[in-house]
C-alpha cells in the first residue's frame, strides 16, 4: 500500500503535465475571472443619475494615476501595469520615459536592455520582449504613432482588450469602458452594472451609463473602487453614494440608514 502510494507521489512531482491545447487554455482563463453576479438590486436610471453627478462633482477632472506624455507611453504604461500596481509602474517610466520616449527609441534599447529599466516590476521578461515587438510594429506599419482601432489596438504583442479600452478612452476620448478587478467588483456590488465576466460587466456599463458621464465614467468607477469601494472593508460610512447604492451589507459597514425608510423598505 504504501509502496504504491509513493510511486504514485513521485510520478505525479515528475511527470509534465501535458500542454493545453488553445481551447483548453482559454476555458480555464475565462473561469479566473467569472465570478457570479452579485444578488445586488439592479440600479434604476435615476439611481445611476445621482451616482455620477456626486462622483463627478467628487473629481471634476479624473485622471489616470499613471504618469505619461503621450499616447505611445500611456500605451506602454497601461501594458507594464498587468498584475502590477501603478505606482510601481511609475516608478519604473520615470527613468525610462527620458531615455526612450517614443517607438523608435525604445526599440533601439532593446530586450535586454528594456528588462534593466523595467525589472520592479512583475513579469518583466515577458513584458519587456511584448514591448518590443509592439513598438516594431508600430514602426513598421504606423510609422511610430499609435493606431486608433480597436482592432489593430488588440493586434499588438501584449494589448487586450482591457489595454486598447483604456488607450481609446484616455488618449483618444472615444466611449470605451476598460473593466478591471475593481470596476468588475463594484458593478456587481452596487447593482450599476452586473455580469458573470468582464465583458457582460463592460456590456451593461456602456448601455446603462448616460451619455455625459461615459468618457470619465472609468475613472470614476476605478478611482471609487479603489480607494472607497474596496474589496475587503468597504468605506461605506464615508461613501458618497451610499444612498444610492444597493449593496444590502452597506449598512454592515457603516452606511447611514436613512430617516423615515427602513433597511428593508429601501432595498426593495
Ligand atoms: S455604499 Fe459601500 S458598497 Fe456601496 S458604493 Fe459605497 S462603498 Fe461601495
Amino acid at each position: 500500500m504504501e509502496k504504491t502510494i509513493k510511486t504514485k507521489t513521485v510520478k505525479a512531482k515528475t511527470e509534465k503535465a501535458p500542454a493545453k491545447k488553445p481551447a483548453q487554455r482559454k476555458s480555464i482563463e475565462k473561469k479566473a475571472v467569472e465570478k457570479k453576479p452579485s444578488n445586488s438590486k439592479t440600479m434604476t436610471k435615476a439611481q445611476i443619475q445621482i451616482f455620477f453627478e456626486r462622483l463627478r462633482e467628487q473629481r471634476p477632472n479624473p485622471e489616470t494615476e499613471l504618469n505619461y506624455g503621450s499616447p505611445f507611453q500611456l500605451l506602454i504604461a497601461v501594458l507594464l501595469s498587468a498584475q502590477a500596481t501603478d505606482v510601481s509602474v511609475n516608478k519604473a517610466t520615470d527613468q525610462l520615459f527620458q531615455d526612450a520616449p517614443d517607438a523608435h527609441s525604445m526599440y533601439a534599447l532593446g530586450v535586454e536592455k528594456l528588462k534593466n529599466y523595467i525589472k520592479t516590476i512583475g513579469l518583466f521578461n515577458s513584458k519587456a520582449e511584448n514591448v518590443i515587438k509592439t513598438c516594431h510594429i508600430l514602426i513598421e506599419h504606423y510609422g511610430g504613432e499609435i493606431p486608433q482601432q480597436r482592432e489593430q489596438l488588440e493586434a499588438l504583442p501584449g494589448v487586450g482588450r482591457k489595454t486598447a479600452n483604456v488607450v481609446l478612452n484616455t488618449a483618444f476620448g472615444q466611449p470605451t469602458m476598460a473593466v478591471d478587478t475593481h470596476i468588475f467588483r463594484l458593478g456587481n456590488r452596487t447593482g450599476l452594472a452586473k455580469g458573470k465576466d468582464v465583458l457582460e460587466v463592460e456590456q451593461q456599463l456602456l448601455k446603462r451609463i448616460p451619455t455625459e458621464f461615459i468618457i470619465d465614467a472609468h475613472h470614476w468607477l476605478i478611482l471609487h473602487g479603489r480607494y472607497c469601494c474596496i474589496a475587503r472593508k468597504p468605506k461605506c460610512g464615508e461613501c458618497i453614494v451610499s444612498d444610492v447604492c444597493n449593496w444590502k451589507e452597506r449598512f454592515d459597514y457603516g452606511a447611514e440608514i436613512p430617516e423615515l425608510q427602513s433597511t428593508a423598505e429601501f432595498d426593495s
